[in-house]
């Protein structure tokens, strides 16, 4: 091998790396596509009737949690009817798995694209009922997505079956 062949064909590895686009993106000034199915953190769906919560406080969700994320605090008013005082969820613990999602009987719980989870605090990550509306209602890329592959109305369940 002549002298200096090694430093050469070196040289044209780095040129030739450093031409290749590259494979990271700016975040958070740049973010890249997320796939339909990406599962990103759990929001909640806003009652179309109160404008508050869709929640029922039937606690069906803290119970499939396998992760102590959801906490659902309630009170029976005198007509019998259930109040929900508070709904806690903590990110920081949840592993994304939409156990809660599939277990809620009113669909109030859905999935969104949403992983922009950056804290320096985890007591940041403990959000309530109010604030998984608002991650819900702004997360426009998963929205856009449904209604082009599976139309409005759709379900954890076709959601699901979706190849
Ligand atoms: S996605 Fe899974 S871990 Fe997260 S809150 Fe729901 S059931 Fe718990
Ligand atoms: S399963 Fe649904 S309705 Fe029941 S407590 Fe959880 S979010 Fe509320």
């Amino acid at each position: 091998m002549p002298l200096g062949s090694g430093v050469l064909k070196g040289l044209k590895t780095v040129l030739m790396v450093g031409r290749r686009k590259p494979a990271t993106v700016m975040y958070p000034e740049e973010v890249r596509d997320i796939a339909y199915r990406f599962r990103g953190q759990v929001g909640m769906r806003r009652d179309e009737i109160t404008g508050g919560l869709t929640c029922v406080g039937c606690g069906l969700c803290e119970t499939a949690c396998p992760n102590d994320v959801i906490r659902v605090d309630t009170h029976e008013n005198t007509d019998g009817t259930r109040f929900v005082d508070r709904y806690l969820f903590d990110v920081g613990r949840c592993v994304f798995c939409y156990f809660c999602i599939e277990a809620c009987p009113v669909d109030a719980l859905q999935r969104t694209h949403n992983f922009h989870l950056v804290t320096e605090d985890r007591r940041d990550l403990v959000i309530d009922g109010h604030k998984m509306i608002d991650i819900f209602e702004n997360d426009q890329s998963y929205r856009e997505e449904e209604q082009q592959n599976i139309g409005p109305g759709a379900t954890i369940t076709n959601w699901f079956e979706r190849g």
